[in-house]
């Protein structure tokens, strides 16, 4: 789908997954003026293909695109062109229990623009892929470290949205955490350096007792659609949620620590690592609450469960 700025995107068309032309100054190129998202399509056990939250996924990329000054497809143009690119890939969607369908759409600023200033016009594409089950077992706890240097996110900033601008900050401090043999990142605030943020590309809960609690949507993170769905799971279970600013000395006084995102559903953490100190959650690694709200989203999104929330699309 195309649309110049100031404009409404028309209808669009399926074509073939290739490579797309783009003058070398165009807007995403030059001026990062893109952003994406990410869902998964199930398929059920009778067949049917499951979409999870999609108009979620809509409203966040509307959101980003009014920040970065860019027009945006509407909530039912983005359902539908997720619906028909999936539907036109069916063939791909792995068997129930073996997979899902990642799908990624993405909304650049393809117009040509030399001066610092929003593209003329914009592009909107969804491309998908097969994807296998993130762990094989279903859950492995991650470790952490928590970077005390670099920032993904300042106030003011995009970190709020979904911006292909917030993902290279992070790709330094997460090779480097690599290397030393961490699974991932665990960011600060920038301004007190003391309060959770989230890791790379997933939100972070911490439990002690019967008390859930997660960095509160600020500005500076990513809302995620599994962080919102895994709150309203965990209050359904009788677990009090907190939403407010988390210090690392919480963290590290936590019972259990887990991450939340489209890829993983939940990812256990087995350990966090904060100034060279190394603190282990659980001995046996996975932890009771995370593998109770793992298996109860997992569920509702593999359609073995009744959506009593209403947030499956049947296809
Ligand atoms: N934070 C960041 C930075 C991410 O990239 C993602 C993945 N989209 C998330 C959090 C989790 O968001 P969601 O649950 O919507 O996948």
């Amino acid at each position: 789908m195309k649309c110049s700025q100031g404009e409404n995107f028309s209808e669009g068309q399926l074509q073939r997954f290739g490579n797309i032309e783009l003058s070398p100054s165009a807007g995403i190129l030059n001026y990062g003026q893109g952003l994406f998202e990410g869902l998964k399509a199930y398929r059920k056990h009778d067949g049917n293909i499951l979409l999870f939250r999609p108009e979620e996924n809509a409203l966040r990329l509307r959101m980003g695109a009014e920040r970065m000054c860019m027009p945006s497809p509407t909530v039912d143009q983005f359902v539908e062109a997720v619906r028909d690119t999936v539907l036109a890939n069916e063939k791909w969607i792995p068997p129930p229990g073996k997979g899902s369908m990642y799908i990624r759409p993405l909304l650049m600023g393809s117009g040509a623009v030399l001066g610092l200033a929003p593209a003329p016009e914009y592009t909107f594409l969804i491309y998908v892929s097969p994807v296998g089950n993130y762990f094989k077992e279903g859950l492995a706890p991650i470790n952490l470290v928590v970077e005390t240097e670099m920032h993904r996110a300042t106030p003011g900033g995009t970190g709020g949205v979904k911006t292909i601008g917030n993902y290279a900050p992070v790709l330094k401090a997460q090779s480097a955490a690599k290397a030393k043999g961490y699974s991932d990142v665990l960011y600060l605030d920038s301004v007190h350096k003391r309060y959770l943020e989230e890791v790379s590309s997933c939100n972070v809960f911490v439990v002690k007792g019967n008390v859930i609690t997660t960095p509160a949507i600020t500005g500076t993170i990513l809302p995620g659609i599994t962080r919102k769905s895994i709150i309203d799971v965990a209050r359904s279970q009788g677990f009090q949620v907190e939403e407010r600013m988390v210090t690392v000395d919480e963290l590290l006084d936590a019972d259990e620590v887990f991450c939340t995102g489209t890829a993983v559903v939940i990812s256990p953490v087995g350990s966090i690592t904060y100034v060279g100190k190394r603190v282990s959650y659980g001995s046996s690694g996975v932890g009771l609450v995370s593998q109770q709200l793992y298996s109860a989203l997992t569920r509702l999104q593999m359609g073995l469960t009744e959506d009593t929330m209403d947030w499956i699309l049947e296809l």
